[in-house]
């Protein structure tokens, strides 16, 4: 947890980051020792392992190359997840340089990801989004929409933030009869994901069509229709929990 100056030696995974932000030179990640990248001299923090290695964060803006952390989204889910981390991390330090009580200057903890205000006592953890997301199957069918903030040609399930005093349950039902007005049934859990855009962590459910006819939110939804599982349009990346709902309905389509 404790943040230290890079002398050069150190190795690793370097996660740079500043506004929701991720430096990838060519596209990637940068790995191996600290001066082999000209990091020396840059207060660094470990913030977990990815194979074998440290992760470390380091909060600042490269000149070029910073990049979204959606560039690597549909590559190893686990390095997706040290980098949302890590991006995150950033941007909660950065949100949390004052106290929202009492407005002092905070410090870091030594001992775990939050921000302490010495003034008042109060203590900040980043925030954690909590949103749904659930694949839908009627009969041979799955329920695929186009949003209105990817116009990318991806199709793919319906999701939604959970809102204050809901459960997940709740907020499954009331985000699907909010964007397509169908009912669902048999809803269980499958999965979840940390996805960093920005500080979301999706729980995965699937469902079965109960009632109702599909009427899109045109504010959230381009389209949402029913389509045969062996007939598919564009769908999102490998490692997504979408793409793993998708894969599971088209499962138990197969099964019909
Ligand atoms: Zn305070």
């Amino acid at each position: 947890m404790t943040q230290q100056k890079l002398t050069g030696t150190e190795r690793g995974w370097w996660i740079v980051s500043l506004e929701n932000q991720v430096w990838l030179p060519q596209g990637v990640l940068p790995s191996g020792t600290a001066n082999q990248w000209l990091l020396q001299g840059h207060m660094a923090r470990p913030i977990g392992e990815w194979q074998g290695e440290t992760v470390w964060l380091i909060r600042h803006r490269m000149t070029s190359n910073m990049s979204s952390p959606r560039l690597i989204a549909d590559r190893d889910a686990k390095l997706f997840q040290m980098v949302g981390r890590g991006v995150q991390l950033a941007e909660f330090y950065r949100s949390h340089r004052y106290c929202g009580y009492c407005g002092h200057e905070m410090q870091h903890s030594q001992y775990e990801w939050a921000c302490l205000c010495s003034h008042c006592e109060e203590r900040y953890y980043p925030q954690i989004a909590p949103s749904i997301i659930v694949g839908i199957r009627r009969d041979d069918h799955i329920l695929l929409a186009q949003h209105q903030r990817h116009r990318n040609g991806i199709h793919t399930v319906l999701a939604g933030f959970v809102e204050v005093g809901e459960t997940l349950e709740e907020a499954v039902h009331r985000e699907v009869m909010e964007e397509s007005g169908i009912k669902i049934r048999n809803l269980r859990y499958v999965a979840s994901q940390p996805w960093p855009f920005p500080n979301s962590l999706m729980t995965g459910f699937l469902a079965d069509y109960d009632s109702g006819e599909i009427n899109h939110d045109p504010v959230e939804l381009v389209s949402a229709d029913w389509y045969r599982y062996d007939d598919l349009p564009l769908i999102p990346g490998p490692d997504t929990i979408a793409r793993r709902l998708i894969e599971e309905t088209v499962a138990l389509c197969r099964q019909q």
